[in-house]
């Protein structure tokens, strides 16, 4: 599978969490999980890496790695 097509735990590419816009062929595409103490419920979040990292806290990153 090419990692232009890669939606990760859910079926279809979920759209950047930051910028909002389509991520449909992006190469930096990644999925968030994100989860809540009280519930075992989970949510997933996608987003651009580039825009990502725009948005964490100084010290974090996320990297992308193209299999
Ligand atoms: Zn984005």
């Amino acid at each position: 599978m090419e990692n232009a097509d890669w939606t990760g735990p859910v079926s279809e590419r979920l759209r950047c969490c930051v910028c909002g816009d389509d991520t449909g062929g992006a190469e930096d595409y990644v999925v968030l999980q994100v989860t809540a103490a009280p519930s075992s419920s989970v949510q997933y979040l996608g987003a651009h890496a580039t825009h990502l990292n725009g948005v964490l806290a100084p010290g974090f990153s996320v990297e992308v790695h193209l299999m």
